[in-house]
């Protein structure tokens, strides 16, 4: 058994399926078209990579990138990402600036944010160009519809500011049988047509996934859908939409075997204790990977096509399977998320586990898990 006793070095990392985003940006291209189409890849792409989702993405013709803050719009001109970038969260005074200059687009939600840029741009020849944040039922960020109509009218000769868009964010259509949504898009409606008369080519936009899937109204000039692009439903998986897929997976390495008596206890605490002599393989995926410890209750992982159980509490870095009835050896694959053979582990078994929501569990996995692109 001692020969079994071998570590391999960290095996553990995300990989993404290049072809199945690229197809799912088709898809939903085809469907929206003429809508634009907005790809928020804010939260390191949703845990699949900042940088790598945008890559696909552009690669993919996508209409707009969008990001959380400032730093990730950056971070891609810095990496040499082109097209439209749009900040969807607040912007600080000093991010105003270096923002224009990167010639990314950014939110205003309120007219004080306009007052910021206007001073920031007193002495300058530059421009902004943003899109005005509309609160119609969220109460997160936003103004509201008249205060949104006023400061459009107040911009609409400014040198330093321009509109380009309009937004706002639906809070509820992720329950689509809820009519709250329908008001939503109402309240909207009323402000994209009045300001539409106003300036024709103005973006108005207010769909995410979920309103993109369950509520045709929504659409306007574009919709910005992150999760149904990454491959998942917020609610039921409509027709149309049956070749949208995942394309996230989790891939580890056996990297310890060895044979435990019946009765002794695995790992912190000795939560679990063995009930027959037991063949344990540690996995090097753990809570310090995203992979947290309540994806441990009555938790699963691929070895060998089969689902083997995980028993005792995920480590930070480690975690142990019961592969008692599997012939496996150091360094066979173990998948945590994703397909192996005809078998699958599903982003929302793990987000039930854990009682999270399933944009939870990807946005969690850090940055030591490295992105790998097919
Ligand atoms: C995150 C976000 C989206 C995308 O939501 P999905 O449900 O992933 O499509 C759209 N708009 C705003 C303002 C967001 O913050």
């Amino acid at each position: 058994m001692n020969n079994l006793r071998q570590e391999v070095c960290h095996p553990s990392f995300i990989e993404l399926d290049s072809l199945q985003l690229i197809k799912n940006i088709e898809i939903i291209k085809n469907i929206i078209f003429p809508t634009k189409f907005c790809f928020p890849v804010k939260a390191n792409g949703y845990g699949h990579g900042l940088f790598e989702m945008a890559k696909i993405a552009t690669e993919a013709k996508v209409d707009y990138l969008a990001v959380a803050h400032a730093k990730e719009a950056l971070f891609l001109r810095e990496k040499g990402i082109k097209g439209d970038i749009l900040v969807l969260g607040a912007v600080l005074e000093e991010q105003i600036l270096p923002l224009i200059e990167e010639g990314c687009e950014f939110s205003v939600s309120s007219p004080y944010k306009a007052q910021l840029i206007k001073k920031q741009l007193e002495n300058s020849s530059l421009k902004a160009v943003v899109h005005l944040e509309v609160d119609t039922g969220m109460q997160r960020t936003g103004m509201r519809p008249e205060t949104a109509l006023s400061l459009f009218n107040e911009l609409l000769d400014n040198d330093s500011i321009e509109v380009k868009g309009i937004y706002s964010h639906l809070a509820m259509a992720q329950q689509p049988e809820d009519p709250f949504t329908k008001r939503q898009i109402e309240a909207f409606t009323l402000l994209a047509d009045h300001l539409k008369s106003l300036s024709p080519s103005i973006l108005c936009h207010l769909a995410n996934s979920a309103g993109l899937l369950y509520f045709s109204k929504s659409h306007f000039s574009m919709v910005r859908a992150g999760f149904l692009t990454l491959g998942y439903f917020p609610s039921h998986q409509p027709e149309k939409f049956l070749e949208i897929k995942p394309c996230f997976s989790l891939k580890s390495k056996i990297s310890f075997l060895k044979w435990v008596e019946e009765g002794k206890g695995i790992s912190y605490g000795h939560a679990y204790i063995t009930n027959k002599k037991t063949k344990i393989a540690t996995v090097p995926v753990g809570y310090g990977d995203g992979y947290r410890t309540e994806y441990g209750k009555r938790g699963e992982v691929l070895i060998k096509g089969k689902k083997v159980p995980i028993v005792g509490v995920i480590c930070m870095d480690q975690l142990m399977c019961d592969v008692t009835d599997l012939d496996v050896e150091i360094g066979d694959e173990a998948v945590l998320i994703g397909k192996q053979g005809d078998q699958e582990i599903l982003i929302n078994e793990m987000a039930k586990r854990a009682d999270i929501s399933p944009y939870e569990v990807l946005a969690s996995f850090t940055q030591r898990l490295e992105r790998k692109v097919l």
